[in-house]
């Protein structure tokens, strides 16, 4: 028999402790850290799929420039003496589009400071942190770049700096994730339980109106948040995928391409490839806001003042997107790190593969036409 000495035992608690506190980290990471995209640079990464991203970001950046020349008030800044400017880019993924959008924002800012003297730039990239940092940094490196990088990993839903030291902050096509799955439509007995889906599109009322509720919320923690942050004279700008208040085409195809993976996900289901319940309890936390929706929370929320707001019809997706394998790329950089936590590794591939099938008998998606995305502008100042 061994005899367990004490210094033993209490080896062995520590241990026990040390393990539940992982899987209890683990399971909170897997609800809540577990969306960033696909890093490095594969053929399956956001970085070699993220063009359609980076338009939208291009359609911005007249807008960028218009609002930091007229609405960036360098004596309200009132930096202090060697004080950089800080700018945080909230959601930034692993690039390139971020260091893109942060050069932008920059010369913008070195042309509002032409003749002041120039401050230095200290940049904030925000993301989960699961996200791939490590590649994005070592783009970064290789780059001749005017500022000083630093990363602020966490959730944006929550405080990522201390109070009044953000001077502008920008994010794009990253505020239509939600913190979290809204609870009801993984609750059996709610109206708003969403079987046989992953996604509100296609399903009934109850459950578009949970994901809109937690929608409010998040944006709404979001806005009290980053007003905390933003040193007075500070500027927010904002690019969130949305869809028309009204759509008057019923082929549009937003949020469409979620149905179809979940429509593959039951298909699979009844090859008995994944069960059943599985996919019941797997939802997407993506929503797309609409423009008058979007205006009322941020009125509600009463943080900050809205100095413009624009809605963005990004003209001509079929160029940035020409080829079906590009649009189930696009949809698996994005998607993959989710479906590899619920259903694991081994059915991502063949997903895919059904995926495309259906892509290609689908008359929406081949439709150019169809292809029709909306994001808003949005152009905030603290109150
Ligand atoms: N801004 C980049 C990336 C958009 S993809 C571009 O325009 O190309 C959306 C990014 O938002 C992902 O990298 C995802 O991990 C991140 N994201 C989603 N929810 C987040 C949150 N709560 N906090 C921080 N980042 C988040």
């Amino acid at each position: 028999m061994v005899v367990k000495t004490k210094k033993l035992y209490i080896y062995e608690c520590a241990l026990r402790r040390f393990a539940d506190i992982l899987m209890e980290a683990k399971s909170q990471s897997i609800m809540l850290e577990s969306y960033a995209m696909n890093g490095g640079d594969g053929p399956y990464s956001y970085a070699q799929n993220s063009l359609y991203q980076r338009g939208l970001m291009e359609a911005a950046k007249g807008m960028i420039n218009e609002e930091i020349a007229m609405k960036l008030d360098i004596q309200e800044l009132s930096l202090a003496a060697s004080e950089p400017i800080r700018i945080a880019d909230l959601g930034c993924s692993c690039g390139p589009n971020t260091i893109l959008a942060v050069q932008h924002i920059i010369d913008a800012l070195m042309r509002k400071f032409q003749s002041h003297s120039t401050p230095e730039f200290q940049v904030f990239f925000n993301d989960h942190v699961s996200n791939d940092f490590n590649s994005l940094f070592a783009s970064l490196s290789v780059l001749g770049k005017q500022y000083y990088a630093a990363s602020a990993p966490g959730s944006f839903h929550g405080r990522l700096f201390p109070k009044a030291t953000v001077h502008f902050v920008y994010s794009s096509y990253a505020l239509n994730w939600l913190s979290k799955v809204p609870e009801r439509v993984v609750d059996k007995t709610d109206p708003a339980w969403n079987q046989g889906r992953i996604h509100y599109t296609g399903a009934p009322k109850e459950v578009l109106e949970a994901y809109s509720d937690q929608y409010a919320k998040d944006i709404d923690s979001f806005l009290q948040a980053r007003v905390k942050e933003l040193a007075p004279g500070g500027l927010m700008a904002l690019l969130i995928p949305a869809v028309p208040d009204v759509i008057t085409d019923p082929q549009i195809t937003i949020g469409s391409e979620f149905k179809l993976v979940g429509s593959c996900l039951m298909d699979m289901a009844k090859l008995g490839m994944v069960s059943e319940a599985k996919v019941d309890t797997f939802n997407l936390p993506i929503y797309f806001t609409y423009p008058k929706e979007l205006r009322q929370i941020i009125e509600e929320n009463g943080c900050f003042s809205i100095e413009r707001m624009e809605v963005l019809n990004i003209p001509k997706q079929h160029i940035v997107m020409p080829d079906l394998r590009q649009r189930m790329l696009y949809i698996r950089a994005i998607l993959e790190p989710l479906i590899k936590n619920h259903f694991g590794n081994e059915i991502i591939d063949q997903l895919f593969e059904i995926y495309s099938r259906k892509l290609s008998e689908s008359s929406i998606f081949l439709n150019p036409e169809c292809q029709k995305t909306t994001a808003i502008f949005l152009l905030l100042k603290p109150i």
